[in-house]
């Protein structure tokens, strides 16, 4: 397992749409474990698989608190087939725009269908947090970022900030 770079705001690849994955063969199951990799040394509950430049239909999410078990959930093609008409907030931030958290509403609860780590097809009902993980993550496949979900005026702020930390950042002699 690798530890590999994260792509961040305003990098055009996470604003482009993944491709669906044909087969779940070793070199996803070896992609989905780079994931929970980076994503558990981040540290963080969710990432895509675009979110490290891989541009496949790719999610990990572990929602489990500190002091339990890790239960790393790795879903392949996932698809909301369904979402509550209920609506519930959190406050979201993602690994791709750091130190920037805000209020999101989304549905309460949602039944996502996807391939498991064995090429397996399975359907779960998710509410609370893991709702909302699992809108966010599906939301990156498809080129979304949970910033769209906010007001113009902050998601502009945002956008901006990080616009200007790239251009700085690509000034500085390695
Ligand atoms: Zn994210």
């Amino acid at each position: 397992m690798t530890i590999r770079p994260l792509v961040i705001l305003p990098d055009p690849l996470l604003r482009r749409v993944c491709d669906p994955v044909a087969v779940v063969d070793d070199e996803v199951r070896a992609l989905a474990d780079d994931m929970l990799e980076t994503m558990y040394d981040a540290p963080g509950i969710g990432l895509a698989a675009c979110q490290i430049g891989v541009m496949r239909r790719v999610v990990v999410l572990d929602i489990a608190r500190e002091e339990d078990e890790p239960a790393p959930m790795v879903l392949v093609n996932p698809e909301i087939v369904w979402s509550s008409d209920e609506l519930s907030t959190y406050q979201e931030g993602c690994l791709s725009i750091p130190d920037f958290y805000e209020d999101v509403e989304r549905p309460a609860a949602v039944r996502v269908r996807f391939l498991d780590r064995n090429g397996a097809a399975q359907e779960i009902e998710a509410d609370g947090l893991l709702a909302t993980c699992v809108q966010h993550e599906v939301d990156h496949l498809d080129g979304v970022l949970f910033i769209d979900h906010i007001s113009k005026l902050k998601r502009d702020r945002v956008v901006r900030k990080f616009a200007k930390a790239a251009k700085e950042a690509s000034r500085t002699p390695a």
